[in-house]
């Protein structure tokens, strides 16, 4: 009695090692199908990403883009404006006890001045380009 009441013990216990592993099989199964789901709707986004993000770098030279406030594509109007570097330049020489004026030469050099970036079509100010 003991022994078949045993092997009856041991064929539920396989029965139901069977079903926790026909059990635990399944459940990766669904998660390659919702694996399979996420990559195709992951896939969108970036694209749509790509679409919207464009960077726009200003550089000292007028810079084609499209302006924030009047959104039309333009090429900016440039100024030059002094920032820091002609005065660091100009303190500098000044160090160098040179007083005949050699230190505002910076100040007339177009290469030592920032940039404001503007756009023709309504003049919004749309970047400052820094030389420091
Ligand atoms: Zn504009």
């Amino acid at each position: 009695m003991t022994d078949t009441k045993e092997a009856e013990a041991n064929a539920s216990v396989t029965l139901l090692e069977m079903k926790e592993n026909a059990a635990a099989q399944q459940p990766p199964t669904y998660g390659t199908v919702t694996s399979q789901a996420s990559p195709s709707s992951a896939s969108k986004s970036p694209s749509d990403s790509i679409v919207i993000s464009v960077p726009e770098v200003f550089d000292h030279d007028p810079t084609s883009c499209s302006c924030w406030n009047c959104h039309q594509h333009i090429v900016t109007r440039t100024e030059k404006k002094i920032g820091y570097l002609p005065w660091i330049i100009c303190m500098a020489i000044g160090c160098l006890c040179c007083w005949l004026g050699c230190c505002l030469i910076p100040f007339c050099i177009r290469d030592f001045k920032d940039t404001e970036h503007y756009c023709p079509n309504c003049g919004t100010l749309l970047a400052h380009k820094r030389r420091v």
